[in-house]
């Protein structure tokens, strides 16, 4: 069940949070893992340090999600090391904790780019690869924000979710025909770096009392990820799988 042996998947920013913890748990069902990320050069080699140790081939490739030609050298980047493509885990993303008077149109512009804007270039890139290939898998990491808008401000990042959504639903009509699955997960609040830089503590509070089964982790997400790039899952294409512990029936 979910053997990703002989898989090859890029997951954008992996070097902490979300993303090492999809990059491990899709590295345990045995794929081999190119990790992206833009600042912590140290930290993504920490991931994948992490992956070599579970047997697994890894390597680091730094790129600016945002920049489309540091996205097209990524991508070359990966089929150059591996030879192929099969899982793209578009995962890179950041919030600001602004509402909208506060936010001006350069806070905008930037969160709309690392979000979504990143999202249209790595998935574009990633089915050039895989219409070649007639195989793939992209999995877009949107957010609970993009379904039922953000809980304190943040009105730029929920927009940009809903936008991977649309994304996500549109593109997986294209890919459809070619042999390649598209989907999203949708995190309620899992507990990374992001939750510390998005929330005060009164907020971050507030919110584990209000989810049935509390704050996720990046292992929760993972497992979403794991099936969802599954042989398994060759029959799920344009879903939204909601990993929120319980959130919408709270
Ligand atoms: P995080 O802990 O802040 O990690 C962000 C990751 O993205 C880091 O690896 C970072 O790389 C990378 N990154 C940021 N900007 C980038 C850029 N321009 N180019 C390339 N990489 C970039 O965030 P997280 O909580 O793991 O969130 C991961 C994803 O899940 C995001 O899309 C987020 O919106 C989504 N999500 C999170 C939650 C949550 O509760 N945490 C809930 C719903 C959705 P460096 O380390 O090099 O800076």
């Amino acid at each position: 069940m979910f053997d990703l042996t002989g898989k090859i998947a890029l997951v954008t920013g992996a070097s902490r949070g979300i993303g090492k913890g999809v990059a491990l748990a899709l590295a345990k069902a045995g794929a081999d893992i190119a990790v992206n990320y833009v600042n912590n050069e140290a930290k993504a080699q920490e991931t994948v340090n992490e992956i070599l140790a579970l047997g697994r081939r890894a390597f680091a490739v730094r790129a600016d999600v945002t920049d489309e030609a540091q996205v097209k050298a990524m991508f070359s980047a990966v089929t150059e090391h591996f030879g192929r493509l099969d899982i793209l885990v578009a995962n890179a993303g950041t919030t600001q904790p602004k509402d909208i008077f506060q936010m001006e149109l350069a806070d905008w512009q930037r969160i709309v780019d690392v979000n979504l804007t990143s999202a249209y270039l790595c998935a574009k890139c990633a089915m050039e690869i895989m219409r070649e290939q007639k195989s793939g898998r992209i999995i877009f990491m949107a957010s609970q924000a993009g379904e039922r808008g953000a809980l304190y401000g943040h009105a730029h990042y929920a927009a940009a979710k809903s936008g991977v959504l649309a994304l996500s639903k549109t593109v997986a009509r294209t890919a459809a025909p070619l042999g390649i699955t598209v989907n999203s997960i949708a995190p309620g609040v899992i507990f990374t770096e992001m939750t510390g830089l998005a929330h005060n503590d009164e907020e971050i509070a507030e919110l584990t009392a209000s989810i049935p089964l509390g704050l996720g982790t990046p292992e929760d997400i993972g497992a979403g990820v794991v099936y969802l790039a599954s042989d398994e899952a060759r029959y799920v294409t344009g879903i939204t799988l909601d990993i929120n512990g319980g959130s919408y029936i709270h």
